[in-house]
Protein backbone atom coordinates (compact mmCIF):
# COMPACT_ATOMS: atom_id res chain seq x y z
CA UNK A 1 0.00 0.00 0.00
CA UNK A 2 1.79 3.13 -0.65
CA UNK A 3 0.60 5.20 1.82
CA UNK A 4 1.36 2.52 4.49
CA UNK A 5 -2.32 2.03 5.42
CA UNK A 6 -3.38 -1.58 5.74
CA UNK A 7 -4.92 -3.48 2.50
CA UNK A 8 -8.55 -3.57 2.85
CA UNK A 9 -10.04 -6.86 3.87
CA UNK A 10 -12.35 -7.51 1.58
CA UNK A 11 -10.84 -8.18 -2.15
CA UNK A 12 -10.49 -5.20 -4.45
CA UNK A 13 -13.53 -6.16 -7.28
CA UNK A 14 -12.95 -3.95 -9.81
CA UNK A 15 -10.81 -1.01 -11.35
CA UNK A 16 -12.12 2.13 -9.11
CA UNK A 17 -11.15 0.02 -6.14
CA UNK A 18 -7.20 -1.23 -7.50
CA UNK A 19 -6.98 2.66 -8.17
CA UNK A 20 -8.33 3.77 -4.80
CA UNK A 21 -6.00 0.99 -3.20
CA UNK A 22 -2.92 2.48 -5.22
CA UNK A 23 -2.66 -0.77 -7.56
CA UNK A 24 -3.28 0.89 -10.83
CA UNK A 25 -2.52 4.88 -11.76
CA UNK A 26 -6.14 6.53 -12.58
CA UNK A 27 -4.61 7.08 -15.91
CA UNK A 28 -5.26 4.01 -16.98
CA UNK A 29 -8.80 3.96 -15.22
CA UNK A 30 -10.70 4.17 -18.55
CA UNK A 31 -9.39 1.50 -20.18
CA UNK A 32 -9.36 -0.65 -17.65
CA UNK A 33 -13.08 -0.16 -16.28
CA UNK A 34 -13.89 -1.87 -19.74
CA UNK A 35 -11.47 -5.03 -19.12
CA UNK A 36 -13.25 -5.25 -15.90
CA UNK A 37 -16.81 -5.01 -17.93
CA UNK A 38 -15.55 -8.05 -20.10
CA UNK A 39 -13.68 -10.12 -17.35
CA UNK A 40 -13.91 -10.77 -14.21
CA UNK A 41 -11.77 -8.64 -11.79
CA UNK A 42 -11.52 -9.77 -7.82
CA UNK A 43 -7.87 -9.58 -5.86
CA UNK A 44 -7.95 -10.76 -2.49
CA UNK A 45 -6.48 -8.93 0.50
CA UNK A 46 -3.99 -11.63 1.28
CA UNK A 47 -2.79 -11.28 -2.74
CA UNK A 48 -2.93 -7.11 -2.94
CA UNK A 49 -0.61 -7.34 0.60
CA UNK A 50 2.07 -8.58 -1.46
CA UNK A 51 1.96 -6.42 -4.65
CA UNK A 52 4.87 -3.61 -4.85
CA UNK A 53 3.17 -0.55 -6.61
CA UNK A 54 6.50 1.00 -7.35
CA UNK A 55 7.45 -2.23 -9.41
CA UNK A 56 5.57 -2.05 -13.25
CA UNK A 57 7.10 -5.73 -13.23
CA UNK A 58 5.86 -7.58 -10.34
CA UNK A 59 4.88 -10.77 -10.71
CA UNK A 60 2.00 -10.84 -8.07
CA UNK A 61 0.46 -8.03 -9.69
CA UNK A 62 1.06 -9.52 -13.02
CA UNK A 63 -1.18 -12.03 -12.71
CA UNK A 64 -4.55 -10.72 -11.12
CA UNK A 65 -4.20 -6.96 -11.90
CA UNK A 66 -6.19 -6.53 -15.10
CA UNK A 67 -4.13 -4.79 -18.01
CA UNK A 68 -5.38 -3.02 -21.43
CA UNK A 69 -4.20 -5.73 -23.32
CA UNK A 70 -7.14 -7.49 -22.37
CA UNK A 71 -9.15 -6.07 -24.94
CA UNK A 72 -7.11 -7.40 -27.72
CA UNK A 73 -7.76 -10.80 -29.06
CA UNK A 74 -5.28 -12.45 -31.32
CA UNK A 75 -7.15 -15.15 -34.11
CA UNK A 76 -5.47 -17.87 -32.52
CA UNK A 77 -7.32 -17.17 -29.36
CA UNK A 78 -10.31 -19.10 -28.06
CA UNK A 79 -13.24 -18.31 -25.66
CA UNK A 80 -12.90 -22.18 -24.59
CA UNK A 81 -9.52 -22.94 -25.30
CA UNK A 82 -9.62 -26.59 -24.98
CA UNK A 83 -12.88 -27.54 -25.56
CA UNK A 84 -15.06 -28.04 -22.67
CA UNK A 85 -18.35 -27.69 -23.81
CA UNK A 86 -18.85 -30.37 -26.12
CA UNK A 87 -17.72 -32.53 -23.55
CA UNK A 88 -20.12 -31.99 -20.80
CA UNK A 89 -22.70 -34.76 -20.61
CA UNK A 90 -24.59 -32.73 -17.70
CA UNK A 91 -24.56 -29.20 -16.47
CA UNK A 92 -21.24 -29.21 -14.35
CA UNK A 93 -19.15 -32.33 -15.12
CA UNK A 94 -16.50 -32.52 -18.05
CA UNK A 95 -15.49 -36.19 -19.52
CA UNK A 96 -12.81 -36.36 -21.50
CA UNK A 97 -11.14 -39.04 -20.68
CA UNK A 98 -12.44 -42.55 -19.88
CA UNK A 99 -11.42 -43.37 -15.93
CA UNK A 100 -12.03 -39.43 -14.57
CA UNK A 101 -14.12 -36.53 -15.40
CA UNK A 102 -14.51 -32.85 -13.88
CA UNK A 103 -17.26 -31.70 -11.12
CA UNK A 104 -17.47 -27.89 -11.63
CA UNK A 105 -19.80 -27.18 -8.81
CA UNK A 106 -19.60 -23.41 -9.14
CA UNK A 107 -17.40 -21.29 -11.71
CA UNK A 108 -16.37 -18.33 -8.58
CA UNK A 109 -12.87 -18.20 -7.94
CA UNK A 110 -11.14 -16.41 -4.81
CA UNK A 111 -8.93 -14.58 -7.59
CA UNK A 112 -9.67 -13.80 -11.01
CA UNK A 113 -6.44 -14.60 -13.03
CA UNK A 114 -5.49 -12.53 -16.34
CA UNK A 115 -4.46 -15.51 -18.21
CA UNK A 116 -7.05 -17.84 -17.19
CA UNK A 117 -8.19 -20.44 -19.66
CA UNK A 118 -12.31 -20.47 -18.67
CA UNK A 119 -12.15 -16.75 -18.44
CA UNK A 120 -15.44 -16.55 -20.39
CA UNK A 121 -16.89 -18.78 -18.46
CA UNK A 122 -15.78 -17.57 -14.85
CA UNK A 123 -17.16 -15.06 -12.61
CA UNK A 124 -18.87 -14.06 -9.18
CA UNK A 125 -22.17 -14.02 -9.91
CA UNK A 126 -22.18 -17.04 -12.15
CA UNK A 127 -22.47 -21.55 -12.32
CA UNK A 128 -23.41 -21.93 -8.80
CA UNK A 129 -25.34 -25.46 -9.15
CA UNK A 130 -28.88 -25.74 -7.84
CA UNK A 131 -29.38 -28.35 -5.59
CA UNK A 132 -31.13 -30.27 -8.57
CA UNK A 133 -28.00 -29.57 -10.33
CA UNK A 134 -25.80 -30.73 -8.28
CA UNK A 135 -27.56 -34.22 -8.17
CA UNK A 136 -28.02 -34.59 -11.18
CA UNK A 137 -24.42 -34.59 -11.48
CA UNK A 138 -23.66 -36.48 -8.80
CA UNK A 139 -25.62 -38.65 -10.02
CA UNK A 140 -23.29 -38.86 -13.16
CA UNK A 141 -20.50 -40.28 -11.65
CA UNK A 142 -22.89 -43.63 -9.54
CA UNK A 143 -23.95 -44.21 -12.77
CA UNK A 144 -20.37 -44.25 -14.48
CA UNK A 145 -18.60 -47.07 -12.99
CA UNK A 146 -16.08 -46.91 -15.33
CA UNK A 147 -15.28 -43.05 -13.64
CA UNK A 148 -12.50 -44.00 -10.36
CA UNK A 149 -11.80 -39.89 -9.97
CA UNK A 150 -13.76 -36.95 -9.73
CA UNK A 151 -11.95 -34.45 -10.27
CA UNK A 152 -13.55 -30.97 -8.66
CA UNK A 153 -12.79 -27.98 -10.68
CA UNK A 154 -14.42 -24.74 -11.69
CA UNK A 155 -14.25 -22.03 -10.53
CA UNK A 156 -12.17 -22.85 -7.48
CA UNK A 157 -14.28 -25.52 -5.06
CA UNK A 158 -12.98 -24.11 -1.82
CA UNK A 159 -15.41 -21.14 -2.58
CA UNK A 160 -18.05 -23.76 -1.48
CA UNK A 161 -19.38 -23.45 2.28
CA UNK A 162 -17.52 -26.57 4.12
CA UNK A 163 -21.05 -27.84 4.50
CA UNK A 164 -21.90 -27.84 0.54
CA UNK A 165 -18.15 -29.84 0.32
CA UNK A 166 -18.72 -32.18 3.02
CA UNK A 167 -21.93 -33.10 1.05
CA UNK A 168 -20.19 -33.55 -2.48
CA UNK A 169 -17.33 -35.73 -1.00
CA UNK A 170 -19.49 -37.93 1.42
CA UNK A 171 -21.87 -38.28 -1.72
CA UNK A 172 -18.54 -39.45 -3.98
CA UNK A 173 -17.08 -41.29 -0.99
CA UNK A 174 -19.99 -43.57 -1.39
CA UNK A 175 -19.59 -44.63 -4.31
CA UNK A 176 -17.69 -47.90 -4.43
CA UNK A 177 -16.32 -47.67 -7.70
CA UNK A 178 -14.40 -44.31 -7.10
CA UNK A 179 -11.07 -44.49 -5.91
CA UNK A 180 -9.84 -40.61 -5.90
CA UNK A 181 -11.20 -37.58 -5.38
CA UNK A 182 -8.90 -34.91 -6.50
CA UNK A 183 -9.79 -30.75 -5.94
CA UNK A 184 -7.98 -28.28 -8.17
CA UNK A 185 -7.82 -24.95 -6.27
CA UNK A 186 -6.12 -21.61 -5.53
CA UNK A 187 -7.58 -20.94 -2.47
CA UNK A 188 -5.17 -22.15 0.52
CA UNK A 189 -2.50 -19.09 -1.74
CA UNK A 190 -4.91 -16.68 -2.87
CA UNK A 191 -7.24 -16.39 0.31
CA UNK A 192 -6.11 -19.06 2.96
CA UNK A 193 -8.30 -17.73 5.45
CA UNK A 194 -10.88 -19.50 3.96
CA UNK A 195 -9.17 -23.04 4.99
CA UNK A 196 -10.77 -23.54 8.40
CA UNK A 197 -10.41 -26.44 10.52
CA UNK A 198 -14.17 -27.12 9.64
CA UNK A 199 -13.15 -26.93 5.82
CA UNK A 200 -9.96 -28.90 6.29
CA UNK A 201 -12.67 -31.70 8.09
CA UNK A 202 -15.10 -31.43 5.06
CA UNK A 203 -12.29 -32.85 2.67
CA UNK A 204 -11.64 -35.76 4.92
CA UNK A 205 -12.68 -39.03 3.07
CA UNK A 206 -11.36 -42.53 3.54
CA UNK A 207 -10.92 -42.16 -0.35
CA UNK A 208 -7.37 -40.75 -1.74
CA UNK A 209 -7.90 -36.92 -1.44
CA UNK A 210 -5.82 -35.06 -3.74
CA UNK A 211 -5.49 -31.58 -3.58
CA UNK A 212 -3.90 -29.78 -6.74
CA UNK A 213 -2.83 -26.13 -5.65
CA UNK A 214 -2.56 -23.84 -8.25
CA UNK A 215 0.39 -21.39 -7.79
CA UNK A 216 3.46 -19.24 -9.80
CA UNK A 217 5.30 -17.52 -7.85
CA UNK A 218 7.15 -18.55 -4.95
CA UNK A 219 5.82 -15.03 -2.97
CA UNK A 220 2.49 -16.77 -3.20
CA UNK A 221 3.44 -18.79 -0.61
CA UNK A 222 3.10 -16.69 2.53
CA UNK A 223 2.66 -18.09 6.57
CA UNK A 224 -1.39 -17.74 6.36
CA UNK A 225 -0.73 -20.10 3.37
CA UNK A 226 1.97 -22.03 5.01
CA UNK A 227 -1.06 -23.22 7.81
CA UNK A 228 -3.71 -23.41 5.53
CA UNK A 229 -1.53 -26.29 4.19
CA UNK A 230 -0.59 -27.66 7.15
CA UNK A 231 -4.12 -28.05 8.04
CA UNK A 232 -5.38 -29.70 4.61
CA UNK A 233 -2.26 -31.92 4.73
CA UNK A 234 -3.33 -33.31 8.76
CA UNK A 235 -6.75 -33.83 7.25
CA UNK A 236 -4.92 -36.78 5.22
CA UNK A 237 -5.37 -34.58 2.11
CA UNK A 238 -1.73 -34.76 -0.64
CA UNK A 239 -1.00 -31.55 -1.94
CA UNK A 240 0.24 -31.71 -5.33
CA UNK A 241 1.41 -28.58 -7.58
CA UNK A 242 0.35 -26.95 -10.70
CA UNK A 243 1.61 -23.39 -12.34
CA UNK A 244 1.10 -22.20 -15.81
CA UNK A 245 4.55 -20.50 -17.73
CA UNK A 246 3.85 -17.42 -17.36
CA UNK A 247 6.39 -14.42 -19.48
CA UNK A 248 6.99 -12.01 -16.19
CA UNK A 249 6.14 -14.58 -12.97
CA UNK A 250 8.11 -17.81 -13.88
CA UNK A 251 10.17 -17.43 -17.11
CA UNK A 252 13.13 -17.55 -15.78
CA UNK A 253 15.53 -20.50 -14.03
CA UNK A 254 15.67 -18.68 -10.69
CA UNK A 255 12.24 -17.35 -10.43
CA UNK A 256 11.18 -21.45 -11.58
CA UNK A 257 13.29 -23.16 -9.54
CA UNK A 258 12.01 -20.88 -6.83
CA UNK A 259 8.50 -21.54 -7.30
CA UNK A 260 8.75 -25.26 -7.37
CA UNK A 261 11.57 -25.50 -4.19
CA UNK A 262 8.51 -23.66 -2.28
CA UNK A 263 5.96 -25.72 -3.19
CA UNK A 264 8.44 -28.76 -1.84
CA UNK A 265 8.94 -26.93 1.25
CA UNK A 266 5.17 -26.88 1.66
CA UNK A 267 4.37 -30.26 1.26
CA UNK A 268 3.47 -29.63 -2.34
CA UNK A 269 4.80 -32.19 -5.19
CA UNK A 270 4.85 -30.23 -8.56
CA UNK A 271 3.08 -32.10 -10.84
CA UNK A 272 2.31 -29.84 -13.76
CA UNK A 273 3.54 -27.03 -14.97
CA UNK A 274 1.11 -25.73 -17.84
CA UNK A 275 2.05 -24.22 -21.37
CA UNK A 276 -0.73 -21.21 -21.67
CA UNK A 277 -4.30 -21.80 -23.20
CA UNK A 278 -4.37 -19.60 -25.91
CA UNK A 279 -7.94 -17.36 -24.37
CA UNK A 280 -9.27 -14.15 -25.31
CA UNK A 281 -6.56 -11.30 -24.54
CA UNK A 282 -4.03 -13.20 -23.10
CA UNK A 283 -0.89 -13.35 -25.64
CA UNK A 284 1.24 -11.17 -23.79
CA UNK A 285 1.61 -13.84 -20.94
CA UNK A 286 2.64 -16.58 -23.87
CA UNK A 287 6.31 -18.17 -23.33
CA UNK A 288 7.60 -20.22 -26.84
CA UNK A 289 7.35 -23.95 -26.21
CA UNK A 290 10.97 -24.30 -27.20
CA UNK A 291 12.14 -22.02 -24.17
CA UNK A 292 9.78 -23.82 -21.58
CA UNK A 293 11.88 -26.85 -22.53
CA UNK A 294 15.15 -25.34 -22.21
CA UNK A 295 14.17 -23.52 -18.41
CA UNK A 296 12.97 -27.14 -17.75
CA UNK A 297 15.89 -29.03 -18.77
CA UNK A 298 18.32 -26.73 -17.00
CA UNK A 299 16.36 -27.47 -13.74
CA UNK A 300 17.21 -30.98 -14.37
CA UNK A 301 20.32 -32.43 -12.51
CA UNK A 302 20.90 -29.15 -10.44
CA UNK A 303 17.47 -29.63 -8.58
CA UNK A 304 15.88 -32.43 -6.62
CA UNK A 305 14.04 -34.76 -8.80
CA UNK A 306 11.10 -34.21 -6.70
CA UNK A 307 10.92 -30.51 -8.09
CA UNK A 308 10.04 -32.12 -11.49
CA UNK A 309 7.08 -31.53 -13.21
CA UNK A 310 5.35 -32.57 -16.29
CA UNK A 311 5.43 -29.60 -19.05
CA UNK A 312 1.76 -30.09 -20.84
CA UNK A 313 -0.10 -28.39 -23.78
CA UNK A 314 -3.67 -29.12 -23.51
CA UNK A 315 -4.95 -29.62 -26.78
CA UNK A 316 -7.40 -27.30 -28.24
CA UNK A 317 -10.06 -29.58 -29.69
CA UNK A 318 -10.06 -30.81 -26.54
CA UNK A 319 -7.97 -34.25 -27.02
CA UNK A 320 -6.63 -34.00 -23.63
CA UNK A 321 -3.27 -32.93 -22.06
CA UNK A 322 0.45 -33.99 -23.97
CA UNK A 323 3.63 -33.84 -22.35
CA UNK A 324 5.56 -31.37 -24.32
CA UNK A 325 9.60 -32.15 -22.94
CA UNK A 326 11.86 -31.53 -22.45
CA UNK A 327 12.68 -34.83 -23.52
CA UNK A 328 16.33 -36.79 -23.05
CA UNK A 329 16.09 -39.69 -25.78
CA UNK A 330 16.58 -39.33 -29.32
CA UNK A 331 16.20 -42.55 -31.78
CA UNK A 332 19.71 -43.21 -33.41
CA UNK A 333 20.69 -46.27 -35.75
CA UNK A 334 20.40 -48.94 -33.78
CA UNK A 335 19.84 -47.59 -30.31
CA UNK A 336 18.85 -44.43 -28.61
CA UNK A 337 20.70 -41.53 -27.89
CA UNK A 338 20.29 -40.28 -24.13
CA UNK A 339 21.61 -36.89 -22.66
CA UNK A 340 22.51 -37.23 -18.90
CA UNK A 341 21.24 -34.15 -16.92
CA UNK A 342 24.86 -33.75 -15.32
CA UNK A 343 26.30 -33.42 -18.78
CA UNK A 344 27.74 -35.88 -21.22
CA UNK A 345 25.32 -38.77 -22.96
CA UNK A 346 25.38 -42.51 -23.50
CA UNK A 347 23.93 -44.56 -26.84
CA UNK A 348 21.86 -47.27 -25.34
CA UNK A 349 21.57 -49.68 -28.40
CA UNK A 350 18.56 -51.82 -28.66
CA UNK A 351 18.73 -55.49 -27.01
CA UNK A 352 19.45 -57.68 -29.35
CA UNK A 353 17.28 -60.87 -29.27
CA UNK A 354 18.37 -64.34 -27.34
C1 LIG B 1 -7.24 -31.68 -17.16
C2 LIG B 1 -8.37 -32.61 -17.21
C3 LIG B 1 -8.36 -33.79 -16.46
C4 LIG B 1 -7.21 -34.20 -15.58
O1 LIG B 1 -6.14 -34.66 -16.35
P1 LIG B 1 -4.88 -35.31 -15.61
O2 LIG B 1 -3.88 -35.47 -16.71
O3 LIG B 1 -5.34 -36.60 -15.02
O4 LIG B 1 -4.44 -34.35 -14.55
C5 LIG B 1 -9.44 -34.63 -16.53
N1 LIG B 1 -10.51 -34.33 -17.31
C6 LIG B 1 -10.55 -33.21 -18.03
C7 LIG B 1 -11.75 -32.95 -18.86
C8 LIG B 1 -9.49 -32.31 -18.01
O5 LIG B 1 -9.55 -31.19 -18.74
S1 LIG C 1 -8.38 -19.55 -10.07
FE1 LIG C 1 -8.28 -20.93 -11.87
S2 LIG C 1 -10.36 -20.91 -12.76
FE2 LIG C 1 -10.19 -19.14 -11.37
S3 LIG C 1 -9.52 -17.41 -12.62
FE3 LIG C 1 -7.64 -18.33 -11.81
S4 LIG C 1 -7.02 -19.83 -13.36
FE4 LIG C 1 -9.17 -19.30 -13.78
Amino acid sequence: MPDGSLPSPRPLRDADALAAAGLVPPAALPALREVAARYAVSVTPAMAALIDPADPADPIAAQYVPHPAELETTPQELADPIADHPHTPVKGVVHRYPDRALLKPLLACPVYCRFCFRREQVGPAGGVLSEAELDAALDWFEAHPAVREAILTGGDPLMLSPRRLRHILARLSALPHLDIIRLHTRVPVADPGRVTEAMAEALESEKAVFLCLHANHAREFTGEARAALRRLSRAGVALLGQAVLLRGVNDTAESLEALLRTMLAHRVKPYYLHQLDRAPGTARFEVPIAEGRALLASLRGRVTGLAWPTYALDLPQGQGKAPIGPDFAERAEGGWQVRGPLGGGHFQADATPG
